[in-house]
């Protein structure tokens, strides 16, 4: 597959003028209707993703979030309360064998009703 390219910014000068650029900021602007909209949407990372815990034991600082809560070195469990990646990352399996069933079965019935029906 070929694609043509043009000159590099040749498409960000028609979308954006300079002149435009200056006054209003729509990048600002526009980053923060995006950040509104993913913090309404449930979609923001979890605060303690970032959250380093140092330990004691081997002197290593790591992310309990991704690392199942554990020190992935000797296996230190930090205390408190801590959420990890996997736990709270839902098993979507079964709902989708569900959904699979459930459009092989309207499927079926639409080939069925379709040679009935010819
Ligand atoms: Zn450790």
């Amino acid at each position: 597959m070929v694609v043509a390219l043009g000159p590099v910014g040749a498409d960000l000068a028609v979308a954006a003028p300079a002149e435009d650029r200056s006054d209003a900021d729509p990048r600002s602007a526009w980053l923060e209707r995006l950040r509104s909209v993913v913090a309404s949407s449930g979609l923001a990372p979890d605060p303690q993703a970032n959250l380093v815990v140092h330990c004691p034991v081997d002197d290593w600082g790591f992310r309990p979030y991704y690392s199942d809560g554990r020190c992935p070195l000797c296996g230190y469990i930090p205390e408190g309360e801590i959420r990890t990646l996997t736990r709270q990352a839902v098993d979507w399996f079964w709902p989708a064998v569900g959904l699979t069933a459930l459009m092989s079965v309207i499927m079926g019935v639409l080939v069925v009703l379709a040679y009935l029906r010819a």
